[in-house]
């Protein structure tokens, strides 16, 4: 069987989660038996401007000067994975979307905040603004175990499962006692599952790092961290930390205003 070339590119992100697959270790290795690497920059030299089978798409829309880039590389793949949060949702990039850019960029820049690559003054999206995805891989960073399977399901023609339904469902699998239980806060009840449950099996909140389930009530999720002990603004500022472009999505869809 010929093997599927695969890909992968980044956009606005860390580079957190291609990093990530470095510590795949020998897994690595076997996982190169199944597919041929064609362009991975942060390990290997070489470019491709051929076809693809599989492109990973790891970090968000952040510049209009990105627009045709990544309708270059949908052109040319068969299969486009949005390869991270940040591709999936913009993540934390998203959170200046309501700020003023200049002044974000002020804060963080400094005298520096009119270098050529920081012309980002637009929203900070998911790439299905502008390109069709096919699946999608969120968690900040990357779920290995999840990518070997999405992967290895992609090499077999199978359609890969990314659950819609919330973390507590695997919390509750694994029987940990519920934060709310012990007067504690966790974003759970409206963050995507996939993960295990694992900030909760390491006694810390699940922050909403996968993004959210599509139906998510965040009102409803806000009077529940309030009612916690949390304070207002904090609590909007922790749902939408992770959640992007989709804490805007979701929140005019139940009519909500700040
Ligand atoms: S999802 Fe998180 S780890 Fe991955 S690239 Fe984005 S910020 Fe970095
Ligand atoms: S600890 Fe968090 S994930 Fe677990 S049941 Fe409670 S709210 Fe849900
Ligand atoms: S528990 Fe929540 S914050 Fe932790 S990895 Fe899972 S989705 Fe991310």
């Amino acid at each position: 069987m010929k093997k599927p070339k695969v890909a992968f590119f980044d956009f606005a992100s860390c580079e957190g989660c291609q990093l990530q697959l470095t510590y795949l270790g020998r897994d690595f290795l076997t996982l190169l038996e199944y597919v041929e690497l064609v362009e991975f920059r942060e390990i290997m030299e070489e470019k491709t401007d051929q076809r693809i089978d599989i492109a990973f798409i790891e970090g968000s829309f952040t510049r209009e000067a990105d627009r045709q880039r990544l309708k270059e590389i949908r052109k040319r793949s068969n299969i486009v994975v949005a390869y991270s949060t940040c591709s999936a949702t913009g993540n934390v990039y998203a959170i200046r979307n309501n700020r003023d850019k200049e002044r974000v960029k002020e804060e963080v820049y400094g005298s520096k905040k009119d270098m050529p690559h920081l012309d980002t003054n637009q929203k900070a999206e998911p790439i299905s603004s502008v390109i069709q995805v096919d699946y999608t891989l969120p968690q900040c960073p990357v779920n290995l175990a999840e990518f070997k399977k999405l992967l290895m399901d992609l090499v077999h023609q199978k359609a890969p499962y990314l659950p819609d339904y919330p973390v507590c469902v695997e919390c509750k699998y694994y029987e940990y006692v519920c934060r709310y239980q012990k007067g504690e806060w966790c974003l759970g009840p409206v963050t995507r599952a996939g993960c295990g449950a694992f900030c909760i099996g390491h006694n810390i909140p699940c922050e909403g790092c996968r993004g959210y389930v599509s139906n998510a009530n965040l009102k409803s999720m806000e009077m529940n961290l309030i009612e916690a002990g949390m304070a207002k603004e904090l609590a909007q500022i922790k749902l939408r930390m992770w959640a992007g472009f989709d804490y805007d999505r979701l929140t005019e869809k139940t009519g909500r205003k700040e």
